[in-house]
């Protein structure tokens, strides 16, 4: 347990900007034994416990409570169980992502959700946050792949949820309500996940358009032909830019879109459907389409999108990365409003993201010591929210609520819906412990 300032300090934020506070104290513990341990401990004095994994998250999810527990599973890291005859594996919630699939892929299995952070986020917290990836089109996100998991609940009771079984409709699928549920209704120590074959090809494809609108054509058009790839992720003007700047891999940067383009599965399907979406990108304006030669060349182009954040992220001393998502159809209205609105407010505003699930990441580069700035900021992302609800999206395709989108989940959900998710919260946690301020106001 860590309790001196020097010591819990990297523990008050998260990947979020401008959220901090100092908790009471940090505990580690290894077991799910040991978590019931602490929460019996805190309900019994009333302190409240916020959980957290790698601390990567981008809602404040995990930002601490003041005179609340921490408790970090990072060192919850072992993989107990891989059952390659039922094609599922048991892990601890600490054990990260990327782990989670290169164990996989020793028996020839895969574990698709691959979110950015995947190389440091923990397999707990991206059950938490139902986290999505760059594979999410074809493969869906993390919930597609939790068939069970070991919970301790607000009052230290240790409950086993769902089973190996392919098929299991016994009673309500309770595993359901803990996927993300950002530590607001239990914690998560033990997950049981849903292998599949690792696919034994794939195609990695580039294409530039001198417009946005071109790029979300050819999005469009590849789901119309029938074809479902793995990947399709867009990249705007100044994110290509930035991206090129720091990784220096000869992208052109005066491109309105760049669009990275995956197909994976049968050799044959792959040859046959990366063929199509070259031919596709080309129909639809792309001036300039790149397929890789093999692997690697494929992972060298896959590094634009996968550098995006980083390279954003040292344009200026603060990165907000924003999550609003809206149906396919709207994409386009939607990445012309939020340019227009950086140009009305004065802001830089880098944007990119999942094309093929309408799910966009606006990154705001500022500087919160400037507070006038940040009044714009605040501004512009009230202006995107908004709009994002009143083209019928979602104020989060993948980043949770936590603190930072709490304000407009009531406007989203309604009154009706909004009632049922607290009182869901208020019968899992009764006395209001666990993770208290997130996600409602
Ligand atoms: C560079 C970068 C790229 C990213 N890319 C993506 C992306 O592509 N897709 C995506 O979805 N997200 C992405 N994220 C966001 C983040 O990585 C995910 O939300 C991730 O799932 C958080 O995992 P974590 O272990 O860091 O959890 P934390 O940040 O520590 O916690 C996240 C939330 O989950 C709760 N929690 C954590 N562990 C548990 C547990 N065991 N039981 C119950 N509650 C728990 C916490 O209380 C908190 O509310 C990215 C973040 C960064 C910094």
């Amino acid at each position: 347990m860590l309790t001196s300032d020097e010591d819990v300090i990297p523990y008050s934020f998260d990947g979020t900007a401008a959220l901090k506070q100092r908790p009471l104290c940090v505990t580690f513990p290894r077991t799910t034994e040991e978590v019931s341990a602490c929460v019996k401990l805190a309900a019994q004095h009333g302190v409240p416990v916020v959980t957290r994994g790698s601390g990567t998250g981008l809602s404040g999810g995990s930002v601490p409570i003041a005179n609340g527990v921490v408790l970090c599973l990072v060192k919850m890291d072992r993989i107990m169980e891989l059952d390659a005859r039922n094609l599922v594996m048991r892990a601890q919630c600490g054990v990260v992502t990327k782990e989670i699939d290169d164990a996989a892929a020793q028996y020839g299995l895969f574990y698709p959700p691959d979110p950015g952070s995947m190389k440091i986020s923990t397999i707990g917290g991206n059950v938490a946050e139902n986290s999505g990836g760059l594979r999410g089109l074809k493969y869906g996100v993390t919930r597609d792949y939790v068939m069970g998991m070991t919970v301790v609940l607000a009052d230290g009771e240790i409950a086993t949820l769902g089973s190996k079984c392919v098929k299991d409709v016994a009673g309500y699928s309770l595993k359901d309500l803990f996927i993300g549920s950002e530590g607001t209704l239990g914690i998560i120590t033990e997950v049981l996940i849903k292998l599949l074959p690792r696919p034994a090809a794939r195609k990695t494809m580039l294409a530039l358009y001198d417009s946005m609108e071109a790029a979300a054509q050819t999005v469009s058009a590849i789901i119309a032909a029938k074809i479902i790839p793995c990947t399709l992720e867009f990249l705007d003007r100044m994110t290509v830019g930035c991206v090129e700047d720091y990784a220096r891999i000869g992208l052109p940067t005066d491109v309105e879109a760049l669009l990275l383009m995956e197909t994976d599965g049968h050799p044959a399907a792959v040859a046959d459907e990366a063929a199509r979406m070259l031919e596709i990108a080309k129909q639809n304006g792309a001036r300039e389409t790149k397929m890789a030669g093999d692997e690697a060349e494929g992972a060298r182009l896959a590094t634009a999108r996968r550098n995006a954040f980083s390279a954003l992220a040292r344009v200026r001393p603060t990165t907000i990365l924003e999550d609003v998502t809206v149906p396919r159809s709207e994409l386009a209205t939607m990445v012309k409003f939020i340019a227009d609105t950086a140009a009305k407010h004065q802001l830089l505003i880098g944007t990119f993201g999942h094309m093929g699930d309408g799910n966009l990441h606006p990154t705001f580069l500022t500087n919160e010591k400037d507070a006038d700035e940040m009044h714009r900021v605040e501004a512009a992302l009230g202006e995107i929210v908004e709009k994002t609800i009143s083209l019928g999206g979602t104020v989060t395709g993948e980043h949770g609520v936590g603190l930072a989108k709490k304000a407009f989940l009531r406007q989203q959900f309604g009154d009706a819906s909004y009632g049922l998710l607290k009182k869901v919260k208020a019968s899992l946690d009764p006395n209001g412990l666990l993770n208290p301020g997130k996600i409602f106001e």
